[in-house]
């Protein structure tokens, strides 16, 4: 149940408005738009309790919404201003695009540098780079641990690029959280509960990627686990799901992108990366992506893909996302977005 406020509402009646609903017995929290204030009831709030048609008739009330989606904290329709996060000095939500970009695993220092000054010349505004692998066969690469995390460490140090790098269990998050700007869950862990609970009680915004076997909904309830913990920094990810099509690694839902801007406030990014894994459809899928209302783009970039530990195929090198880049600013002109 939301209470949203007139556009000129006063605070001496905002803070009536509170009060009588809180004599109900309901707990309530104040969201602050650009135009008007919005009153959430707690999510324990038992709503059979609430005299809405009393609350209606207070002075600079608008209107009493029920909002009946399973998830709340996640909805637009519960928090109707979109959120914006600064991680690092960088804005992402809002009107900017943001881009992550990196490789899929930290292998070296050589390769992480390399990389590092490669995306930040082209436009990237976060480095990425796995350190902790979530990989299908156990004998792959399964990532550089804690000396992958230095050499994220060492790459923001010399670039001034914030760093996102996956986490896979709740007891690895105070190690990653103290090298990592933005914790990446992966599309594998989507619904790993312990892990989002964990998260939502972290200090760090939350990259989450969608599952490929997941619908929008279920990404929203895994967001929701986050939010209810506590963590409001929430950004989601697109990256593909499982179709019946065998000639992409994934199937981009390109309707999730505006189905999830419309259903949530939270940033939305895509991963065109793990969506197709096929470099050379890259960057017609981010062109996509940005096109149809995605906030950011996660991309993998990689300086020698042919000998990359993992996801070679899909890593454009850096004169490729350069390219890219370039294009991405195209579009997001011709929309009326600007670049982060
Ligand atoms: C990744 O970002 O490298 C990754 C493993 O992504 P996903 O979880 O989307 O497969
Ligand atoms: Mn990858």
């Amino acid at each position: 149940m939301i209470i949203v406020m007139k556009n000129n509402a006063t605070p001496a009646q905002i803070r009536h408005v509170v009060a009588q609903t809180e004599q109900m017995g309901c707990q309530t929290y104040i969201m602050e738009g650009t135009e008007h204030t919005v009153i959430g009831l707690n999510k324990h709030t038992n709503t059979h309790i609430l005299n809405t048609a009393l609350l209606e008739q207070l002075n600079g009330v608008s209107r009493v919404e029920l909002v009946n989606k399973p998830y709340k904290l996640a909805s637009q329709a519960f928090h109707p201003f979109d959120t914006v996060l600064t991680v690092g000095g960088v804005t992402i939500g809002g009107n900017g695009i943001t881009i992550i970009a990196g490789p899929c695993s930290v292998e070296s220092r050589s390769q992480l540098l390399e990389t590092a000054h490669a995306v930040k010349e082209a436009g990237a505004h976060l480095l990425r780079g796995g350190a902790f692998k979530p990989r299908t066969s156990p004998y792959a690469f399964q990532g550089m641990g804690e000396a992958g995390l230095e050499l994220l460490a060492l790459a923001r140090e010399e670039t001034g690029l914030p760093v996102v790098t996956e986490v896979m269990e709740p007891d690895a998050i105070p190690l990653v959280s103290s090298y990592a700007d933005i914790l990446q869950i992966g599309a594998r862990n989507m619904q790993n509960f312990a892990l989002l609970h964990a998260a939502g009680e972290a200090q760090r915004p939350v990259l989450l990627k969608r599952s490929m076997m997941a619908t929008v909904d279920e990404l929203l309830m895994a967001a929701e686990y986050i939010l209810s913990h506590g963590n409001h920094q929430v950004i989601l990810c697109e990256r593909g799901i499982r179709s019946f099509e065998p000639s992409t690694r994934n199937t981009f839902d390109i309707n999730a992108i505006p189905v999830l801007k419309n259903l949530s406030h939270l940033p939305v990014f895509g991963d065109p990366s793990h969506a197709t894994g096929k470099w050379e459809l890259v960057e017609s899928v981010a062109k996509a992506a940005i096109a149809a209302g995605a906030d950011g783009l996660e991309i993998e970039v990689h300086p020698h893909p042919d000998e990359a530990l993992s996801d070679g195929g899909q890593s454009l090198k850096p004169e490729r996302f350069a390219a890219m880049v370039k294009d991405i600013r195209k579009i997001a002109a011709a929309i009326d977005r600007t670049m982060a």
